[in-house]
């Protein structure tokens, strides 16, 4: 446990002339929104402060005087995130990227691009095709930074084919917890040079520096792509699919599933009923959304052809093509929605985003459904079914908030240890914030727990970056209404 100054009047009139007037909230200026992010069921914690930051240097003035004052700072990007991770659990100071918004250029011979952490996913995915290029990551909420994605190790759609953010990551500059600002990783596509910092910094959810420069890793854009829709009996014929249509060698960019109540729920709030619920007269149960790409539509039709086959063998009830512009982006966007649509119609919402071996899938869904029901909530389902990452949204309309919360802890504790029992992981893409640290902790045990709390220890010995997060304790601040 550690304890923290509060912001004093003077440290906050320093704080006040770094960053200008225009870009400083104190005290009772502060805005509600920076005290939770996209999950407020994990609670809602007012900062002292809040900068919004513009450079490398101001971000290393304010860690370098919050160091010296002992007062915590949480860095913000879009506050996207779904376990708290942004969210000033001690108080002090929010340090907001979203004004380090700039892409700062492009390497065309190299295929990178340089990047500040505050620019949005669906911003710099835009630019970069039209440079004619990719940026493969792809989560399904675009407003989020690059920087809260590396921070996050954010996953999405497209990871079956091209990885997670972490591949795409070459360098960084990052400011540390005592303002002293470092560069990690070069332009180059290995390196066997000793410890990597640059990996360790992917993924550390803002608790061990301030990422605020990137190198991505960009590829050239496909030339022609498809979407299929192939509707089931259920999840578990669904999921039985996969193992065979990645046999099958058509390197899909994506798989991914979901459960018919997310996509009748989708369609009634939408308006858009864009996946068929009867199909030849059959009632579909689960779907599986596939996207090939290729060359040519010689090579995208060969590619359908041999998807059509397998999904026939699988008891797929058929395979529906979505070839026009606009279908497609409907239905993408209609995927890309399933989570507003499930805040949207629901009051208490709560969730999990574990990895599971793929063939555990289905297991691990009637599972959780069957718990869920043993406790009174309710679930909606859907996600990556190609790298058995499952978004699980445990769900009520009907509860008083505390025995909601008694309930799903009930329904998560079982879970989680199932996932354990099924050789998963605690997060497959949304990580650890303070939500899930238990859950990690029980996971990857006492030995590796430890070691994570000793690097952090190592890189900031004061623990005032992002206190009370994935391997840290703190004492709490003061929980806002
Ligand atoms: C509708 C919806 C769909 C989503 N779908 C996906 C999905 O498909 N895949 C997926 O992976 N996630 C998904 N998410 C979760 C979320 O968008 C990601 O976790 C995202 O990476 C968070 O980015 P952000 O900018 O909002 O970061 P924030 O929420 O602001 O912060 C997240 C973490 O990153 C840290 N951080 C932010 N910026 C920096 C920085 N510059 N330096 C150091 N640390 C930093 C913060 O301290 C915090 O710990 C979804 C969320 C929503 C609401």
């Amino acid at each position: 446990m550690v304890s923290y100054s509060k912001l004093s009047p003077a440290a906050a009139e320093k704080l006040r002339a770094i960053v200008g007037d225009g870009r400083f909230q104190f005290g009772e200026t502060v805005r509600e929104e920076y005290s939770h992010d996209e999950m407020p069921i994990y609670g809602r914690f007012l900062p002292e402060a809040v900068c919004l930051v513009e450079s490398t240097e101001e971000v290393s003035a304010i860690l370098k005087l919050c160091h010296e004052e002992n007062v915590p700072v949480t860095v913000r990007g879009a506050g996207t995130g779904l376990v708290g991770g942004c969210v000033p659990i001690a108080g002090g100071v929010v340090l907001s990227t979203m004004r380090m918004n700039k892409i700062l250029s492009y390497d065309m011979n190299n295929l990178v691009v340089h990047t500040q952490p505050g620019v949005r996913l669906c911003d710099l995915a835009a630019d970069a095709l039209a440079h004619g290029l990719m940026y493969p990551p792809d989560p399904g909420e675009k407003t989020a930074t690059v920087g809260g994605n590396v921070s996050t190790n954010a996953g999405g759609m497209r990871a079956v084919k091209y990885g997670v953010t972490r591949d795409y990551v070459l360098a960084m500059t990052v400011v540390l917890p005592d303002g002293q600002i470092m560069k990690l990783g070069k332009t180059v596509c290995k390196t066997s040079s000793g410890y990597s910092l640059l990996h360790l910094m992917i993924g550390s959810e803002g608790t061990l520096g301030v990422i605020t420069e990137l190198t991505l890793k960009l590829v050239p854009k496909p030339r022609m792509d498809v979407s299929l829709i192939l509707p089931f009996r259920d999840i578990a014929t669904a999921i039985a699919s996969v193992p065979a249509i990645k046999l099958a060698n058509l390197d899909p960019q994506s798989i991914e599933f979901m459960e018919r109540d997310i996509v009748d729920s989708s369609a009634a709030f939408t308006g858009n009923a864009v996946f068929p619920t009867v199909v030849n007269g059959r009632e579909a149960g689960a779907y599986i959304l596939v996207t090939l790409i290729g060359d040519s539509e010689a090579e995208l039709t060969a590619k359908m052809d041999r998807l059509g086959e397998v999904a026939e063998k699988t008891g797929a009830y058929d395979t529906l093509v979505v070839w026009t512009d606009g279908l497609k982006k409907d239905v993408w966007a209609a995927r890309s929605a399933f989570l507003t649509v499930i805040e949207a119609e629901t009051k208490l919402l709560d969730e999990m985003d574990v990895v599971v071996p793929v063939d555990r899938i289905a297991e691990f869904l009637v599972y959780t459904h069957d718990e869920a029901e043993r406790q009174g909530v309710y679930v909606r389902s859907f996600g990556h079914a190609g790298d058995g990452n499952l978004h699980i949204y445990c769900c009520s309309n009907d509860l008083e908030e505390a025995e909601f919360k008694r309930r799903v802890k009930k329904l998560m504790d079982a879970c989680y240890a199932k996932c354990t029992e099924f050789e998963g992981q605690v997060s497959g893409e949304h990580s650890i914030g303070h939500a899930k640290k238990e859950y990690l902790r029980e996971s990857v045990g006492e030995t590796a727990y430890g070691l994570m709390g000793a690097i952090k220890q190592v890189f900031d010995p004061k623990g005032i970056l992002n206190p009370g997060k994935v391997c840290h304790d703190a004492e709490g601040g003061v929980e806002h209404a």
